[in-house]
């Protein structure tokens, strides 16, 4: 066991904590950031720059269902439904100045980038006419390879932009010895995150994937700092001690271990507990490993070039990449987690996170063989979600597994 108490550390990193660690920030005088959950934290942190991520807020209001007044929002001002869920609640929260937590203040700079989808580039602009804000584009075109040299290298000078940008636009000024400090905490944390996945494997795998949907935020808005670091180096050795024991959310024990695709449906997190009920434990999914875990060639972060490792890390996204180099992924998580079945989430406001999943099922069952339950939604907004039809289908994709452990499947 770390010297870290978890419980101590994990309330220094709630959603409800960073928003008051914001309003502070403000009050002392940083300059608030709109910024992009792909935008590397690292730097904004050393920087002294307090970054608000609507993406991840718009996520947390939808998991406590506080998202409606948001959307209304963003319909009142005219914006389709057919827009990403993300896009709308978070614009919604911008325009009313508020969170699910409380109020924002008004931000004096945004950076966003295309690493995740190109919408940013079009909800970034609105945040800019609406705040008359000064915003940083940075840029990550689409290739077929990532991990190109020169892709690396074109990212590495982005982030380098950004930095004068932000340097250009307040009075704060990066200091690389602070930079690599903040490296170091965020290679902590990347790396704790990792071991966690991995614990993973083990039968019985001992964590919820509705437990760490939630534990997920810090890794997501505040990589680079020490509590951050603290919280998941406990974190794995509480979930460590939990394999030791032998404990697993599923009960009865654990029956049928799966992988879920796609952004968790955070207006009903209740399903995962409801797979939970059957027996059936999520062991691996693209989402926990999108970006987080030190995805650099060595798995960890090289303090002596910080942003040739950071552009290295951020432009190693499993939404980047071309569907077979996905499908990999999969093949060696079905082949690692010993994988009975797979959830595919085709959701209507995340097209890069859903496209070519027809494709993948064909390769998984092809190579695998293994049942697919697919459900059609929506990450963050509930409209048109049924609960009890999602319960039924869960059922049935219950009862194939069940079928497939008689007749000696791997399930
Ligand atoms: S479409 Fe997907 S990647 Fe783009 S903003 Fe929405 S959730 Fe994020």
């Amino acid at each position: 066991m770390g010297d870290v108490d978890l419980k101590t550390v994990q309330k220094k990193v709630t959603a409800g904590a960073s928003h008051r660690k914001m309003l502070a920030a403000a009050e002392a005088g940083q300059p608030i950031c709109v910024a992009s959950a792909g935008i590397p934290h690292e730097v904004m942190h050393t920087m002294g720059v307090y970054p608000i991520y609507p993406e991840s807020l718009a996520a947390i209001s939808s998991g406590i269902g506080k998202a409606e007044p948001f959307f209304d929002e963003a319909r009142t001002r005219g914006l389709s439904n057919a827009i990403c869920s993300y896009t709308r609640s978070g614009l919604g929260i911008c325009w009313t100045g508020q969170t699910a937590f409380g109020p924002i203040p008004r931000p004096t700079l945004a950076v966003t980038d295309v690493n995740m989808c190109c919408l940013h580039a079009t909800w970034w602009s609105y945040l800019e006419d609406h705040f008359t804000l000064p915003t940083f584009y940075m840029d990550m075109p689409v290739t077929d390879d990532p991990g190109a040299p020169e892709y690396i290298d074109y990212y590495e000078s982005q982030i380098r932009d950004m930095v004068a940008f932000v340097e250009r636009t307040t009075a704060c000024r990066l200091d690389t010895d602070r930079l690599r400090e903040a490296l170091a905490d965020s290679d902590r944390a990347g790396h704790y995150w990792k071991k966690m996945m991995e614990l993973r494997r083990h039968r019985p795998s001992p964590m919820s994937f509705r437990a760490l949907a939630g534990q997920i935020l810090p890794m997501v808005i505040a990589l680079g700092e020490r509590d951050t670091a603290d919280f998941y180096e406990a974190l794995y050795h509480q979930y460590a001690a939990d394999v030791q024991e032998g404990k697993t959310p599923a009960q009865g024990g654990e029956k049928y271990r799966l992988i879920l695709n796609g952004i968790p449906i955070w207006h009903h997190l209740q399903l995962i507990n409801y797979f939970e009920e059957k027996g059936a434990n999520f062991v691996w999914e693209p989402y926990t490993s999108l970006n987080w875990g030190n995805k650099t060639s060595t798995g960890r972060l090289d303090l002596d070039r910080p942003f040739h490792t950071l552009a290295e890390k951020y432009t190693n996204v499993y939404t980047n990449k071309p569907i077979l180099t996905r499908f990999e992924y999969f093949d060696q998580a079905i082949r690692d987690y010993a994988v009975d079945g797979v959830i595919m989430f085709s959701n209507r406001s995340c097209r890069p996170q859903s496209i070519g999943q027809q494709e993948l099922i064909q390769l998984i069952q092809e190579r695998h063989g293994l049942p697919v339950l697919i459900f059609e939604g929506d990450q963050a907004d509930p409209e048109g979600f049924s609960w009890a039809d999602a319960r039924m289908r869960v059922d049935g994709f219950i009862e194939i597994l069940e079928g497939r452990r008689g007749q000696g499947g791997s399930a």
